[in-house]
């Protein structure tokens, strides 16, 4: 098994430094260009939501960890922000407590479609971490890219 952590500052800089960092840290696995591009969608979707919800575009740290489990990806984002306090609302498609700032509310539905499994735990006040992953095996789904 192989892991990796990366602890970055909230800033959007950071956002494509940990996207592209997560794919190249994938590439032993032999993605196909659809499956690097599922990743860094995800991945940054994930650092977004800690950036503009997590620390509100204040300050903070971002961990982002990653580990190669046989066929299986394992990603980590996690934020000691803000938290979230209905989970069941913030996971709705097009729910976004941010309307009119040009968010669609579809950050959650896009890593859960994009990535083979997909968890959110959130304590409000203590920050928010979201577990996804992809499978690399042969029962992956099948991917044309
Ligand atoms: P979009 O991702 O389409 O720009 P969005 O970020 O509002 O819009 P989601 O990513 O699906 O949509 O997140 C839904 C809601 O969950 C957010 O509006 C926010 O209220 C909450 N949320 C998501 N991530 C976090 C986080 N890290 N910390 C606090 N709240 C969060
Ligand atoms: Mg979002």
């Amino acid at each position: 098994m192989n892991e990796m952590q990366l602890k970055i500052k909230a800033c959007s800089e950071n956002e494509l430094f940990a996207r592209n960092t997560v794919a190249a840290f994938a590439l032993p696995l032999n993605p196909s260009l659809a499956q690097l591009s599922d990743i860094k969608t995800a991945v940054s979707e994930a650092v977004t939501n800690c950036i503009v919800h997590g620390y509100a575009g204040g300050e903070g740290w971002i961990t982002v960890a990653c580990r190669i489990e046989g066929e299986k990806f394992v990603i980590t984002v996690s934020d000691e922000g803000k938290g979230i306090a209905d989970l069941q609302e913030a996971l709705t498609p097009f729910y976004t407590s941010l309307p009119g700032q040009e968010r669609s509310g579809m950050g959650f539905t896009i890593m859960q479609t994009f990535m083979t499994t997909f968890s959110v735990d959130s304590v409000p006040g203590k920050g928010t971490t979201v577990t996804m992953s992809k499978d690399f095996g042969e029962k992956a789904e099948s991917d044309a890219g």
